[in-house]
């Protein structure tokens, strides 16, 4: 296996989240709706009707492109790709061809290595079949709804990189809000193309194409068995065939699902019902413009800026909202931001995760989290206090101070209360007094263990040892 290379390009459709369809008024988002409830004579394919370009998923479009460093095609047009298939009613799909809404840029990988992007074009989705006991039905809801299709360069080289790749554009998306992302439900859906050949060696091999390989965790399965099997036959000095295959899920295999379709079946030419796509360029400088700083530029400055680790900047800008948060606090606290860091991430987004909680659901607000830091800063809780005072704030929705209060949270100020309680238990415990004198001073661990059930946690665990310490051996 040591001596071949894999070689990987992919092919992506992401699903764009606009409120209606691509060339007509219909909702874009049929996720659980009733079956052919979101059409209109438009996206069923009438005969008669005219598509209307939706500027609200162009625009998403271009916010992508220009995230990837693409040439924006000052004009391009729509095509018609035309195939039969029961849930494309038209028999036709609309989409770009030959002039691309944008092509070139790259992505990064984590290493800085830069995928390039070959084009990107905007279509519309087709619908969906269902097969239910030896029957089929259709739904058209999907139809029209409006897909970005991405094509990189066959720039991967392993099935951890594919899934890096897949895994970062899906943060991208969502970042720039131009897509849901939910893979689950298919609003990113990749074809994966691999071919093989030996190390060192710059030709391309003969590739074949996986298709639908929707899920992040299924691309290493995947793309390592074709790799082994695309081996094994050049290894038994045989031929790779341009195949496209399947996962099978139930069986954990590839199947070969037909030999490949080529281009000229799809019997492409312009779209004559819309007008080419003129991006007007003062437009286009908006869009650039208004483009917020990339999730990988922001893990960047939040190392260079807060000094976090490279682990924690990369939590921290898995999403947008978890990085404008995180920020918010380290603002509104002024003091070490890897202590807002280190709550952030084990705290509130282990409380967000046991309780399924969304942004809007949170209710420990960068103000509040900045409040308990302080109350930690001035002494009055001890940090391990903020394990039981995070949920608490979810829960009442109040202020840390009020809940420190109500729930006696607060360390014990009284430094002379302390210092009769440690007497008290110290008098009350002579065997182990003496134990202590005669050498076994591992016992001190044990006293302060008797003073915080006392004192139900809140004495200030350092300063209960130094007292008992005194007491014990003055
Ligand atoms: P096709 O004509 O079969 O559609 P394209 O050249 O359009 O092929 O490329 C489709 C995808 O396959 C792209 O993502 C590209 O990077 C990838 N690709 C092309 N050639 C290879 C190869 N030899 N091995 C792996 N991937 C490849
Ligand atoms: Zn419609
Ligand atoms: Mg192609």
């Amino acid at each position: 296996m040591t001596a071949y290379e894999a070689v990987i390009g992919l092919e992506i459709h992401i699903q764009l989240n606009t409120r209606s369809k691509i060339f007509c008024s219909c909702s874009a988002d049929p996720w659980l709706a009733e079956p052919n409830t979101h059409i209109c004579p438009v996206c069923t394919g009438h005969p008669g009707v005219l598509p209307v370009l939706n500027r609200a998923a162009v625009e998403k479009a271009l916010r992508l492109a220009l995230a990837l460093d693409a040439r924006v095609a000052p004009v391009s047009y729509f095509a018609r790709k035309n195939y039969f298939y029961p849930d494309l009613p038209k028999g036709y799909q609309i989409s770009q061809y030959d002039q691309p809404l944008a092509t070139g840029g790259a992505l990064p990988l984590e290493d800085g290595r830069r995928i390039r992007i070959h084009r990107l074009h905007l279509e519309e989705d087709a619908g969906k079949t269902r097969r239910e006991a030896g029957r089929r039905y259709i739904d058209f809801n999907r139809c029209g709804v409006p897909l970005i299709e991405l094509v990189t360069e066959p720039d991967l080289r392993s099935p951890e990189e594919a899934a890096q790749f897949l895994e970062r554009l899906r943060q991208l998306v969502r970042w720039l809000d131009v897509s849901k992302g939910h893979m689950e439900r298919g609003h990113i859906r990749c074809d994966v193309n691999v071919s093989v050949r030996p190390k060192g060696s710059t030709a391309l091999g003969q590739k074949t194409e996986i298709k639908n390989v929707n899920l992040i965790d299924l691309m290493r399965p995947a793309v390592e068995q074709e790799i082994r099997r695309q081996i094994e036959v050049l290894e038994a000095g045989g031929e790779i065939e341009p195949w496209t295959l399947e996962w099978d899920e139930h069986a954990r295999v590839l199947r070969k699902m037909r030999g490949k379709e080529t281009e000229a079946d799809y019997r492409y030419f312009r779209e004559p019902d819309l007008l080419p796509l003129e991006i007007d360029r003062a437009w286009l400088d908006e869009i650039a413009a208004s483009l917020p700083e990339l999730p990988w530029e922001r893990a960047k400055r939040f190392q260079e800026e807060y000094g976090l680790t490279e682990y924690d900047a990369r939590v921290l800008t898995g999403e947008r909202a978890l990085a404008d948060y995180f920020e918010a606090a380290v603002q509104a606290y002024r003091g070490p931001a890897k202590a807002v860091a280190n709550l952030v991430i084990n705290q509130v987004l282990r409380l967000m995760n046991e309780q399924k909680l969304t942004w809007e659901d949170l209710r420990v607000t960068p103000a509040r989290l900045a409040a308990m830091l302080q109350l930690v800063d001035a002494g009055v809780i001890h940090k391990n206090a903020l394990k039981k005072l995070v949920p608490l704030v979810q829960a009442r929705d109040q202020d840390p101070k009020a809940i420190v209060e109500a729930e006696g949270l607060a360390q014990m100020q009284d430094t002379a209360a302390l210092e009769a309680l440690c007497a008290r238990i110290v008098a009350e415990h002579p065997e182990e007094a003496a134990k202590y004198r005669a050498g076994k001073t591992g016992l001190l661990g044990w006293f302060v263990g008797q003073v915080m059930r006392e004192t139900r946690g809140r004495a200030n665990p350092k300063e209960v040892q130094a007292i008992l310490r005194r007491l014990l051996e003055g």
